[in-house]
Formats: C-alpha cells, structure tokens, sequence
C-alpha cells in the first residue's frame, strides 16, 4: 500500500487555508516528499513526519512555487540530526544549480551554528541526483522511476512514479498531457495532478494570468491521461482557483466528464490509500 498525503494544495498566490504544492508519498516505512512549497513542514509535521525521517526530496521542476521552502527542509534536516543524514534531492537539471545556490545563500547560518555548536562540525549534507527518465535508484524498497513532462517553456520538467507492494503512484507536477507521462502512467493505479480550471482562468483579463493557461492541464485533460492509462484514482492537486469550501464539486464534475474512477479533491493533509 502506499499512501499519498496532500500537503499544500496551494499556489503562487499566499493562501491562508493553503500552503504551497507539495505532496507526501509513503510507503512502509520509506517517506518521499514531491516537491517542496510554501508551509511545506508546518505540513509535514502535521502529518507526523519530521525532516529526518524523509528518504528523498523529489523535484517535479523548479518553479519557485515548488521550491521555495526546500532550504528549509535542507537546514531544519541538518539540525535535527545527530550525524551526517545526507539528504538526497532529485529534480531535472538545473537541480544542482538550484541547491547549490541555497547552500550559498545559506552561508552565514552554517557558519553561526557550526561555530556555536560543538557537536556539529560539518555544512548540510545534500546529495543531488538530475534525472530525465527511468529507475532512480535510492536504496529503498519504494521503486522509483520518472519521466519527462511538458511544462514548457519551463524545461525541463519530469513526473514521478512510485511503485511498492504491488501498489504504484504517479505524480505529475505541473503539465499539459504528454507521452512522457502516459508512459510513466502505464500499469499505475494513481495519478496525482496539478491542475487549473481554464475556463475560470480565461475569464481573467489579466496578461500574467492567462499565460498560465497554456503549461497547466484542467480537470478534463488531467482525467484523460488518468483513463488513457486505465487508472483507477485521480487526485487533484495545486488547484488554480482554489475551491473555496463546498465547491470541491465543479473540479470533480469537470474531471468525471472524462474518468470513471474514483477523483479525489482535498483540502492540505487530504490523505489517500491507494492498494494494488
Ligand atoms: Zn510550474
Ligand atoms: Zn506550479
């Protein structure tokens, strides 16, 4: 079995019911975290896991969105453990750049505490790991795999899968449909998407708006990559809008149109058992 926790069902825009995108997938006693928003461990830490216990940090892209706390995972790790845990994150290319530039960034506080704590002698630990497409080997007995997405012009982008126990998840980050992740999707039961609803969106007569429209997937083309694969549960994730309480309902209508199978739409910490 794994379980998928929706940790920040957020988006670009602060929202005080939602943190940013992230989601937590667990399998046995294996933690993965997708991506790494906003809130991402006041999140976490609601769902009882800390950052010490987490496996890896796993990249959809790096937009800001997706990443803006990812330092905080990096030093909150650091600090919480009592020798070298190094964290392994991986993301498409560019992730080196990125973590390398948050170490710097975070160079001041490494040396403050390093000077000031006797028992830590040693800056984060990190371990990067690029990928485009196949196994990712971690070590664990979660299998996973990922693939390249179409976020263009944001590229380049990868999706995940996830594979325990006969059980396997897939998580998209932000998309439009593409073979990359129909393959990915092949077998899976689970689909975790981001989506926008276009029609909301188009209606926006704001030009920084509607440039969104062309690099995120709706309700419907989320839930035909869901069925073009056969799956069995399609979650939804980092809504743009986000529906206020009670409108969960028009995202589910919106991807029922085109799924039959389960669509579920949640709040931060909605958690979700997906079985073989
Ligand atoms: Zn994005
Ligand atoms: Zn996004």
């Amino acid at each position: 079995m794994l379980a998928v926790t929706l940790l920040g069902t957020g988006g670009p825009i602060p929202d005080p019911q939602r943190a940013g995108p992230s989601t937590l997938v667990s399998g046995g006693s294996e933690q993965y975290l997708v991506d790494a928003g906003r809130g991402v461990l006041m999140r976490l830490a609601a769902a009882g896991v800390g950052p010490a216990q987490l496996n890896a940090v796993l990249l959809t892209h790096l937009h800001s969105d997706h990443i803006t706390d990812l330092n905080d995972v990096i030093t909150t790790r650091w600090i919480t453990t009592f020798e070298p845990s190094p964290l392994t994150i991986v993301g498409p290319a560019g992730t080196r750049r990125v973590v390398a530039g948050i170490g710097e960034s975070l160079g001041p506080d490494i040396g403050y505490r390093i000077a000031h704590h006797d028992d830590l002698d040693y800056p984060p630990p990190v371990e990067v790991i690029e990928a485009t497409e196949g196994e990712i080997y971690l070590g664990g007995d979660v299998r996973i795999s990922c693939a390249p997405t179409d976020h263009r012009p944001v590229e380049p982008t990868v999706a995940f899968r996830f594979d325990y126990g006969g059980a396997s998840v897939v998580a998209a980050g932000d998309t439009v449909p593409c073979d990359g992740l129909d393959r990915l999707c092949e077998g899976a039961q689970a689909l975790v998407h981001t989506v926008i609803r276009k029609e909301v969106v188009s209606a926006i007569p704001i030009p920084r708006v509607l440039d969104t429209l062309d690099y995120h997937s709706s309700p419907a083309e989320a839930a035909q990559t869901a069925a073009r694969a056969g799956m069995d549960t399609l979650v939804l994730t980092h809504y743009f809008p986000p529906p206020a309480a009670g409108d969960e309902d028009a995202y589910r209508a919106l991807a029922a149109e085109h799924f039959d199978g389960t669509i579920e739409v949640g709040d931060d910490l909605h958690r979700v058992e997906v079985r073989p």
